[in-house]
């Protein structure tokens, strides 16, 4: 069987890559000639763990094929994957579906004989049915079933999530193209991942609402964050005793500076738009983006704050800047709120992230780049840790200490334990347990006393 991926980004270069790997013959095709010509000369475009071993070993037993000629790649080909961007579009927050359509256009003109069209790319309930229509549009006589294989890989462990899924779900709705799709996913029979066959908007859906289900689990316990700051309750814990219930389950419960990455923010936004367009309005995912988008701007408040109300003139640290560790990946990353929120305060910002400064440099203008922890917090006011990478999780804290100006340490990740950090003699601050529950444990001590 012979696959074809339309557009090699995160989705496209790592399903490529993967299916060669299982085993197909892929070609992986991209109309920006520089990033086809990076991959031919051995270069992955972004930062993934495990992608270059698996592109390597697929590209040496000739598997894998990159490709800008889509008429010559698409005509070969059993299954056609779209896996283009899907941005919000400029404006009103819609998914940008013009990549899309521009590559079913170019597929219709390639199609000769029968060719199951996937869209991968993640799109509004009602995308893969009017991507048949462009397709027909183009070429009436072209014999082709379109389907809806929606993706829920994760940038920084993509490779993982790709081999071994919790489940697969396919919206075909013929016996030939579900045959295609038994054949395609059969290397997983063998880890018993369920594949889950439905008609094509249901799954257009399932993609959308788990992107919404889990964003809205971030935004619940980063509320929940707030009300433990006020009480002296602590969310970790809070967390840990609601994640026990198998109803809630622990995962996606770790409070934070709020949710960025290329997916989140646009899926859940996209959602919006498509429920309020089609008179369904979902009025939690509405409240979901709007805590959000309040919550990456409260996060620039709260250094604000700590360093006693003004920033201007001061040196502030900044740990990771990437929307996540293991990406290079700065799609909505908080730190693009929160540090220009900083300069503009008048705050000096020096930064280092373990691979996203090639990418974050033309985003975040006027920082000023450092090439380790330690450099970067030298003669600092205040340090604040925003992604979580693990080259953070063991900071020297004497080290830090002796280094900076003044040992305030802020943990918008709550990487560390308060007693420890607070014992190194830092300042701490974190996220949902830090300052009031110290206030409090001290009128408790001071009760007791
Ligand atoms: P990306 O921006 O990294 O890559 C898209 C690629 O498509 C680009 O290289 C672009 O040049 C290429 N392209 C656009 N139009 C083309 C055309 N007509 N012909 C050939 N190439 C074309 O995007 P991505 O992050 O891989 O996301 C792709 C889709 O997958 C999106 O809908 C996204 O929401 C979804 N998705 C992404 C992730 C993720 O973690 N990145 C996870 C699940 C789903």
């Amino acid at each position: 069987m012979h696959i074809t991926i339309v557009g090699t980004g995160y989705v496209g270069l790592v399903s490529g890559a993967c299916f060669a790997e299982f085993g197909f013959e892929v070609t992986c095709v991209d109309q920006d000639k520089a990033k086809i010509n990076q991959l031919i000369k051995g270069e992955i475009p972004f930062y993934e763990p495990g992608l270059e071993s698996v592109v390597w070993q697929t590209r040496k037993n000739k598997r894998l094929h990159f490709s800008t000629d889509l008429k010559e790649s698409v005509k070969s080909a059993d299954i056609v994957f779209i896996a283009v961007g899907t941005p919000s579009r400029r404006g009103d927050g819609h998914a940008d579906l013009s990549y899309v359509f521009q590559a079913a256009k170019q597929i219709g003109e390639a199609l000769e004989d029968y060719t199951v069209v996937v869209t991968k790319s993640t799109v509004p309930v009602g995308t893969c049915r009017k991507v048949a229509e462009v397709i027909r549009e183009t070429k009436p006589k072209a014999e082709f079933d379109v389907a809806s294989n929606p993706e829920f890989l994760r940038e920084g462990s993509a490779i993982n999530d790709f081999m071994r899924p919790d489940r697969i779900i396919v919206g075909a709705e013929t016996e030939k193209a579900k045959a295609h799709f038994q054949k395609l996913y059969r290397p997983l029979y063998l880890t018993e991942t369920p594949i889950v066959f439905t008609n094509i908007e249901t799954a257009e859906l399932i993609k959308y609402a788990a992107n919404s289900f889990l964003a809205t689990k971030i935004a619940f316990i980063n509320e929940i964050a707030d009300i433990c700051e006020k009480v002296g309750a602590d969310v970790q814990e809070v967390a840990k005793g609601i994640g026990l219930d198998g109803r809630i389950g622990r995962k996606f419960l770790h409070a934070g500076p709020g949710f960025g990455g290329s997916c989140f923010p646009k899926d859940v936004l996209a959602l919006i738009r498509t429920a309020q367009e089609i008179e369904a309005p979902i009025s939690i995912v509405e409240s979901v983006f709007a805590s959000n988008e309040r919550r990456k701007k409260a996060m620039a408040t709260k250094v604000i704050k700590i360093l006693g109300g003004s920033v201007a003139g001061k040196t502030i640290a900044v740990l990771g800047v990437t929307f996540k560790p293991n990406t290079d990946d700065m799609r909505e990353a908080c730190s693009l709120t929160l540090i220009p929120e900083l300069q503009q305060h008048g705050a000096i910002v020096r930064s280092y992230d373990p691979v996203g400064r090639p990418v974050a440099e033309s985003l975040l203008p006027q920082v000023h780049w450092s090439n380790n922890p330690y450099e970067a917090a030298q003669g600092a006011d205040a340090l604040v840790l925003l992604t979580e990478w693990n080259e953070f999780r063991a900071l020297d804290f004497e080290r830090l200490k002796s280094l900076m100006l003044a040992p305030i340490f802020i943990d918008l990740r709550n990487v560390y334990k308060p007693e420890e950090i607070s014992a190194a003699g830092f300042d701490y601050h974190s996220i949902g347990r830090s300052v009031s529950q110290r206030k409090v444990n001290s009128i408790k001590t001071v009760a007791v006393a």
